[in-house]
């Protein structure tokens, strides 16, 4: 029915129907895709969005599902999976990529040539599109750890598909960003490519970075081939991480059904094995309930819902 109802915009032989979701997200949880569609250029993606809205389908757009929980019974509509891919280098220090493009290949293309600011990230799956929707965000380089260091601080500029399918460009500056946030959320806009303004460094200074940052996150999270999770379900509470709070409550190793709260992280839920996503929101109602008795703050979650639960 999508298939007819996109009337050739779209190519109907890429246009797959029933596709489950969850091997297509980090938590390995959700029911199918009404529709899936791979774009792979940035007109390619445009394209998609723009046949989905002058159709009347409801549409979806992910990256590498890493910060999403989709419901059991599936997402209606198109799912478009973000697939572009293309990286450039416009001058020194600069890199342009599309949004689809996975920020472990960024970090690589811009250390590879002594370029800095990218290397903070290695170990978080997203593309270019999520960083940017969520304002990618880690620690400063050991030891001191002081600060949080976010994408943000080497966007150069973003190109945008309107809500109305027109294209513009603003700069870092105009993406209003925030912790966990951009003006992506709620404004129907795409972030379709982004430039990014490096500093330089020593390639070996950048490796240091990385492995060291990736030896931290080895040993405080837990690992996602075995544990699959959507990283951190809760914002900060006035500065106060979510997990410290769940923590205080007893509720490491908490589980109902697939879906437990990490031992090694108590803001992060993995799922065992056979998690539904009701069994993650039973999971995550109950660390609210917990934390608000004890503390009287409501957490809020930092993650996306998608589709029907
Ligand atoms: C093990 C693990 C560790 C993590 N650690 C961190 C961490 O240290 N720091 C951190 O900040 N995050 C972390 N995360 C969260 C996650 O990696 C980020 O939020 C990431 O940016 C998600 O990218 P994605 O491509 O998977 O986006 P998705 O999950 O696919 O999408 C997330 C949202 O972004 C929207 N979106 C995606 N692309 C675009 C686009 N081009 N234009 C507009 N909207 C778009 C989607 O519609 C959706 O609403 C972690 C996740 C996991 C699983």
């Amino acid at each position: 029915m999508i298939v007819a109802a996109l009337g050739g915009a779209l190519d109907p032989s890429r246009v797959r129907t029933a596709v489950p979701m969850a091997p297509l997200t980090t938590f390995r949880i959700g029911g199918p895709a009404d529709a899936l569609y791979d774009a792979t250029s940035g007109a390619d993606l445009a394209n998609a969005i723009t046949a989905a809205r002058s159709a009347g389908i409801p549409w979806t757009l992910v990256g590498l599902g890493a910060n999403v929980l989709v419901g059991d019974r599936g997402i209606r509509g198109l799912v478009i999976r973000n697939a572009t891919g293309q990286v450039s280098t416009p001058g020194p220090n600069r890199l342009h990529a599309d949004s689809g493009v996975v920020v472990a290949d960024l970090i690589r293309s811009a250390s590879d040539r002594g370029w800095s600011g990218l290397e903070h990230y290695v170990g978080i799956p997203s593309t270019v599109g999520g960083a940017l929707w969520q304002n990618l965000h880690f620690l400063s380089p050991a030891p001191e750890r002081e600060r949080t260091m976010f994408i943000a601080e080497v966007v150069e500029s973003v190109e945008l598909l309107l809500p109305d399918g027109t294209a513009k460009t603003v700069g870092g500056d105009e993406m209003a960003f925030g912790y966990d946030t951009s003006r992506l959320h709620g404004s129907g806009e795409v972030a379709l490519g982004a430039s990014f303004h490096l500093g330089s460094a020593d390639v070996g200074a950048l490796q240091r970075v990385m492995q060291e940052n990736l030896g931290w996150r080895g040993a405080r999270h837990p690992w996602l081939e075995w544990h699959p999770s959507a990283g951190s379900i809760f914002r900060k509470i006035d500065g106060v991480g979510a997990g410290r709070l769940i923590d205080q409550c007893g509720l490491k190793g908490f589980r109902i059904g697939g879906a437990q709260i990490s031992h090694l992280h108590a803001n992060i839920i993995v799922n065992c094995g056979r998690a539904t996503a009701s069994d993650v929101r039973a999971v995550i109602s109950h660390a609210q309930e917990a934390v608000e008795r004890r503390f009287g703050h409501r957490l809020v979650p930092e993650i996306g819902f998608l589709g029907e639960f």
